[in-house]
């Protein structure tokens, strides 16, 4: 379907040279070393679970050594770890755990998308990339919107990306631009007048997890709102 035809094209993108650069020399040359014997997808990140899904959840970027190289989003790194066991205690995911393709993992009523496919290095896309990368997110708002309900955004630069791709298509977005914080909410207005929910979150990057910033009962709390 529609769906499949655009991950088809992302998965082929290389409209960014530094990212093409990084994705492909982590896969050939820069791997960890618990992962050296394994192949490297080294491509874009595609999309992740329901196509029917009335929520969608909007992330940063792959990491280098996690969806840049399982190829599926959040998986095989720690951010990815603390996102699906929060995904399986709420009822979103069919597994605890996500590690490759025939793993049994499997969304319901959930789609994983990000705000740039390819993993930057630092993890620290640019401007340009971003904006790059946002025609993507574009159509993935598009073709999810005939039955989205709620939009979570993991950290700021997933709820400032979700906004820009929700304004470049037509959406009602509030002026002045909604600030993020987790449990942060903004209602965004349909063309066909019906209404969706963004929602904030800390990223699961170490960083908020470790810390605590970012807490399990915290996570859990935001994916069960999207349900209200
Ligand atoms: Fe293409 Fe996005 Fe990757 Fe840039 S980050 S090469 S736009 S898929």
């Amino acid at each position: 379907g529609d769906l499949g035809a655009l991950q088809a094209r992302i998965s082929v993108c290389r409209a960014c040279p530094r990212l093409v650069r990084w994705r492909e020399e982590v896969a050939r040359t820069g791997r960890r070393a618990a992962f050296a014997d394994q192949p490297y997808w080294g491509r874009p990140g595609p999309s992740f679970g329901d196509p029917q899904a009335e929520a969608l959840l909007v992330g940063l970027a792959p990491a280098a050594n996690g969806t840049n190289r399982t190829g599926r989003m959040f998986t095989g790194d720690s951010s990815g770890d603390f996102l699906w066991a929060a995904l399986y205690r709420t009822g979103f995911a069919a597994r605890p755990t996500s590690f490759a393709a025939g793993d049994g993992q499997a969304l319901t009523g959930l789609r994983i998308v990000a705000a740039v496919r390819c993993a930057p290095p630092a993890n620290r896309p640019t401007p340009a990339e971003r904006a790059t990368c946002a025609p993507w997110l574009q159509r993935e708002l598009e073709l999810a919107a005939p039955r989205l309900r709620t939009v979570l955004c993991l950290g700021s630069i997933g709820w400032d990306g979700a906004l820009a791709a929700a304004r470049a298509v037509g959406w009602g977005v509030p002026r002045p631009k909604p600030r993020f914080g987790h449990a942060a909410e903004a209602t965004l207005g349909l063309p066909d007048g019906r209404s969706v929910r963004l929602v904030g979150s800390y990223h699961v990057s170490p960083h908020n997890t470790y810390t605590k910033r970012l807490t399990p009962d915290m996570l859990d709390e935001v994916l069960l709102s999207l349900r209200g």
